[in-house]
């Protein structure tokens, strides 16, 4: 532990078990035939891969081929979206800023850039991307294809800020599309990469800024009920609820004018006894004696704060692999769905050590978005790491997701099928109908998608 404060190791052992205490950027992505996601559950042996170096180039592919495509990006989807038999199709090429507008603050990239890449370049012209999910090794195609979102109650998923994107169809036919396409821009802004394939995308920024982040513990009945008004009061509110304790992580995160750099607040307190019983390193503990070491754990985390460009203080680094469920629910039932969630894992002793994650995304128009409608929605994340099997835990949980209108992740786990997803989505069957128009032959499609599309 030398040069590391008992009180940071307090809090960084929480967040070790949260997400892995060492830094190593890049997936698991390999290049060999096979394809694996980041956490190993997706394989797949496609027949081969076309990596592609410019939009001509993909039009004509797919115009003088026949047979499964399916477009990838940095493989950071836990649910089966990718494999095929068929062909991967890569776009890691077409990346980077192709035009930007320092007046309207939007920027066109290439559909391949990695989050990650993007922060730096908008920073060089005073841009900063208005949410970021919690890491950015994904793609801008990929995270756009499955509603991928950050924290915010007033904030949207990152595809409502896509003000128009180029796709290249199953056929090979090159589309602008925009606004004024009305349903189809509907459908393409979140389209799991089933209505072809996207090579630019233009995005609403807004200026370069900084963000304060302040994390702590707190009580989570507390929290919970105040979430709506922390939810408003600061730009960015999410917690951490702890399995078997009363306790959460906390996490706001607000805009600010203070200078870059980390701000230590309190004396450290506990000992290394103390840490390794609160890390549950004694031996079967009941989940009673489990919520004792928790709270006690938890009681002793010291708030932290952070000062730094906005997309350094958004995003982190997961290095434990893992995989997710994540569902969105009414914000209005969000905390009754939680409290149901982590009293199911108390009672039947659910043997998990990984915090869940709850917040807040802002309503969009989006069909296949999980906050499309007019409301605010919660969601709320449970996790299993990736060397244990997820099933046995995320089938326990996923049910009580159903209850409470829950809207799965398309990127993440989860078990409905097309005759649940109809209902959920008051634009199902519009999508459908716009894949069918696009894709009649099921090209862009795999075995997953077919299902739920009824391809
Ligand atoms: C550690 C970790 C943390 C995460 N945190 C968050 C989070 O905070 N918030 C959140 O909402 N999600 C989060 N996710 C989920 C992740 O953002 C999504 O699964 C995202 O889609 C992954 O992007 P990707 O580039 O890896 O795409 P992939 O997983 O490779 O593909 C995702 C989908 O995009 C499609 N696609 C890819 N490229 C194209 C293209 N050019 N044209 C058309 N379709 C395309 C694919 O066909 C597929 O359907 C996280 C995932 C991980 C592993």
């Amino acid at each position: 532990m030398k040069n590391l404060s008992r009180r940071s190791f307090l809090a960084s052992s929480v967040k070790a078990v949260l997400f892995g205490a060492y830094a190593a950027k890049g997936s698991a992505f390999a290049q060999s035939t096979s394809w694996t996601n980041w956490s190993g559950g997706q394989t797949c042996q496609p027949a081969g891969r076309y990596d592609i170096c410019s939009e001509d180039e993909l039009s004509s592919l797919l115009k003088n081929t026949l047979g499964s495509i399916r477009p990838i990006g940095s493989g950071h989807s836990f649910s089966p979206l990718i494999p095929t038999d068929g062909h991967l199709v890569v776009i890691d090429q077409l990346s980077g800023i192709r035009d930007y507008d320092t007046e309207s603050m939007q920027v066109t990239l290439g559909a391949g850039t990695r989050l990650g890449d993007l922060g730096p370049q908008l920073d060089a012209i005073g841009q900063g991307m208005i949410n970021l999910p919690d890491i950015d090794r994904q793609t801008v195609a990929g995270a756009i294809a499955t509603g991928t979102h950050g924290t915010g109650v007033a904030l949207q998923a990152l595809s409502s800020f896509v003000t128009s994107l180029r796709l290249v169809t199953a056929n090979g036919q090159v589309m602008d599309i925009d606004a004024s396409d009305g349903d189809l821009f509907h459908a393409a802004r979140v389209s799991v990469g089933a209505l072809g394939i996207v090579t630019e995308v233009t995005m609403q920024n807004r200026e370069a800024y900084n963000l304060k982040k302040r994390e702590w513990a707190a009580p989570t009945e507390d929290i919970l009920e105040n979430f709506d008004e922390l939810a408003a009061s600061h730009r960015h509110f999410e917690i951490f609820p702890l399995v078997y304790s009363d306790y959460s992580l906390v996490l706001s995160i607000d805009e600010t004018d203070e200078p870059i750099g980390k701000i230590e607040l309190e004396p450290e307190v506990s000992d290394d006894a103390s840490i390794a019983e609160s890390l549950g390193l004694t031996s079967n503990p009941t989940p009673a004696q489990r919520r004792t070491i928790s709270n006690a754990t938890a009681s002793r985390i010291q708030p932290t704060e952070a000062v730094d460009v906005s997309h350094k203080i958004l995003t982190n680094l997961r290095n434990s692999r893992f995989n997710e469920m994540e569902y969105s629910v009414p914000a209005e039932v969000g905390a009754e769905c939680l409290r149901e969630i982590l009293k199911t894992i108390y009672e039947q002793k659910i043997d998990v050590l990984f915090p869940l994650e709850y917040r807040y995304v802002g309503a969009d128009d989006n069909w296949l978005s999980m906050a499309y409608g007019d409301h605010p929605h919660a969601t709320i994340s449970i996790h299993r790491m990736a060397s244990e099997d997820y099933r046995p835990y995320f089938n326990i949980i996923e049910p009580i997701f159903w209850k409470y209108g829950g809207r799965p992740h398309w990127g993440k786990v989860h078990s409905l099928t097309h005759k649940e997803l109809t209902g959920l989505y008051p634009h199902f069957k519009d999508f459908m109908e716009i894949r069918r128009s696009l894709d009649p032959q099921g090209r862009m499609l795999n075995s997953h998608l077919r299902a739920l599309f009824n391809g």
